[in-house]
Formats: C-alpha cells, sequence, structure tokens
C-alpha cells in the first residue's frame, strides 16, 4: 500500500486526483482499524497530517487536523470536555476532528457539539471549496457526503455565548465508547440546544425539548422533568453489543437534566 505524506493541500489533491482508490489518512486510529480487520483495503493512503492548513484552531475554525488533544485545551468548554473522553492519552495525541468527521459514526464524541452549534463542514477540492451543514455532511451512520477527490478542511464554529456543558453515558468512566452522549448550550436569555450522539442513526438534536425550555426563563424543577422526558421521546436509539435501546432513552434523559441544571444561573 503506497504512502504519501503530503505537505501541502495541492500535493494532497493531486494524489487524490491520481488515485481514484486513494484514502485519506490523518491519525489513523479509526482506517488503521478498519484496515487491520480487513474491512477496507485503499490502493494508496495520503497522510494529510502535514499540511498546516488542516491545523488552523481558532474562535472561528477548527482544522481537520487538530487533536483530541488539542481541542482539551481549545476556547469551547463543551468541546474540550467532549475531547476529554476521547479514548486515551495516545489516541488524543493524534485522532483528529476530520476523523470523527469522516469516520461519522453515531458515537464520535466531537459531534453532538459540532451539531448544537450548528457548525458547517468545509470541504476543499480540485473543483474549490463548499460548505456544508453538520446535518448535510453525516448522511447516516458512518456515511457523509464527502465527495471523491475531496478532503475536509475542518469545521466553522459561529459566535457562541452562554453557558455549555457536554456529558456521556459509556460502559467505564475511562476509555469507552459512547453508550449515550449529549451536549446542551443555553444563552443569557434561556435559548437552549440539545444535540444527542448514541441514540439514533446520526447526532441529533431535540427541537421540541429544546422549544419548550427555551420558553423558560427560570425553569422549575417541573418543567426541567418534562425537558428530559421530551428528549427520551425524541430519540431514537437501537439494541446492539454495547447497550439496549431501553437504556439509552433513559441515560439521554438523565445526562440532559444533568446538563440543563449545571448550565441554569
Ligand atoms: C482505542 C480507541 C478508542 C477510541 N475512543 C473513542 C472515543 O472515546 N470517542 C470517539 O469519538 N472516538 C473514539 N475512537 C475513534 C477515533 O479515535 C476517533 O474517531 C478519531 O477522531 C479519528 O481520528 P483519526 O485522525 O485517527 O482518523 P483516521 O483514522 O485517520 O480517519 C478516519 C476516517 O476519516 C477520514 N478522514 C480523516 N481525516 C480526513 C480529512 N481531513 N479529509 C477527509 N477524510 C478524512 C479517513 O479517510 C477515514 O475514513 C477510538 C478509537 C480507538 C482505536
Amino acid at each position: 500500500m503506497e504512502t504519501v505524506l503530503a505537505t501541502s493541500l495541492d500535493e494532497a489533491l493531486d494524489a487524490l486526483t491520481a488515485d481514484p482508490g486513494a484514502t485519506v489518512l490523518a491519525g489513523g486510529t479509526d482506517l488503521m482499524v478498519s484496515v487491520a480487520y480487513g474491512d477496507l483495503r485503499p490502493s494508496s493512503v495520503v497522510s494529510v497530517r502535514r499540511i498546516p492548513d488542516l491545523h488552523r484552531l481558532d474562535d472561528s475554525f477548527v482544522g481537520a487536523a487538530v487533536t483530541w488533544a488539542e481541542l482539551e485545551r481549545g476556547p469551547w468548554p463543551a468541546f474540550a470536555e467532549a475531547a476529554r473522553t476521547a479514548g486515551s492519552p495516545q489516541i488524543r495525541a493524534v485522532g483528529t476532528l476530520g476523523g470523527n468527521l469522516g469516520t461519522a459514526s453515531p458515537a464520535g464524541d466531537g459531534l453532538p457539539f459540532l451539531a448544537a452549534i450548528d457548525a458547517e463542514v468545509v470541504l476543499v477540492s480540485r473543483a474549490g471549496t463548499r460548505s456544508l451543514p453538520w446535518h448535510e455532511f453525516i448522511t447516516g451512520p458512518k456515511s457523509t457526503a464527502l465527495g471523491a477527490g475531496e478532503i475536509i478542511l475542518g469545521a466553522s464554529i459561529p459566535p457562541i455565548s452562554g453557558k455549555q456543558a457536554f456529558a456521556k453515558v459509556g460502559a467505564r468512566s475511562a476509555m469507552a465508547i459512547s453508550i449515550a452522549s449529549a451536549c446542551l448550550l443555553r444563552d443569557d436569555a434561556g435559548s437552549t440546544r440539545i444535540a444527542l450522539g448514541s441514540v439514533g442513526p446520526k447526532p441529533m438534536r431535540a427541537r421540541r425539548a429544546e422549544e419548550m425550555i427555551s420558553a423558560e426563563h427560570s425553569p422549575s424543577s417541573a418543567a426541567i422533568d418534562e425537558f428530559a422526558r421530551l428528549v427520551t421521546e425524541e430519540v431514537t436509539p437501537i439494541d446492539d453489543h454495547r447497550s439496549t435501546a431501553a437504556y439509552r432513552r433513559h441515560a439521554a434523559g438523565v445526562i440532559s437534566r444533568r446538563l440543563l441544571e449545571r448550565c441554569l444561573p
């Protein structure tokens, strides 16, 4: 398997155009597992970790090659919390946001934050640059709108105000893939967003719960109960080897309530 160690976007795009069977490689923490299990046999891989454009990290953009370890120190508390829960220190040192987006697992821990803030995913190819809202980029479980010859440049982050928090439930407190995860934002006027992972085919927003709690400036305990109940109604989890749908539904309600309580004054 040929490996191209691209040091510029041009080099990477040339390599992807030259070999339609080529696959992008970032930290390799998802890709190499698929190769090791024989699920994927790319004719070549194009490593994008040395491309400076993919390392941008500022208030409005996270480059695709930014690692979990860097996000742990980033400007967004909920994103940092999510990054801190991903894998082990070794995984966080090399695993990237671009890889989390590229894999598009329903359990991807970076995705609820992107969904909660309505991030756009920026893609680049020989045809130019395009931006897709997160829900158009992630088209289903482990499926994306990434086209042939396209590279994820990163995610655009809109301005965010108020409080934000992330939580996940796993089989244990570290080195665990999410059974349910959630990110909640609440601004000073009460406007609330809640995005969840691992409780549906792709990350989702619980829109009815958001609408209901956003109308409550100082939510009573009955209103908080109702918010959590609506979340459990809106999620669409499945039974799999990690958990049952019933437990995931319950966990989604519990973490949503806790996040809301953390974000109230
Ligand atoms: C032991 C272990 C524990 C883990 N724990 C967690 C966890 O707790 N939470 C979690 O969310 N994930 C976890 N993961 C999964 C994985 O670490 C993350 O999804 C990580 O973010 C993947 O990033 P990567 O850079 O390693 O991606 P890679 O493996 O390099 O790539 C993954 C996919 O994205 C594509 N890709 C990568 N970058 C780009 C780009 N710039 N443009 C286009 N396509 C691209 C690749 O072609 C590939 O299809 C774990 C994995 C392991 C092995």
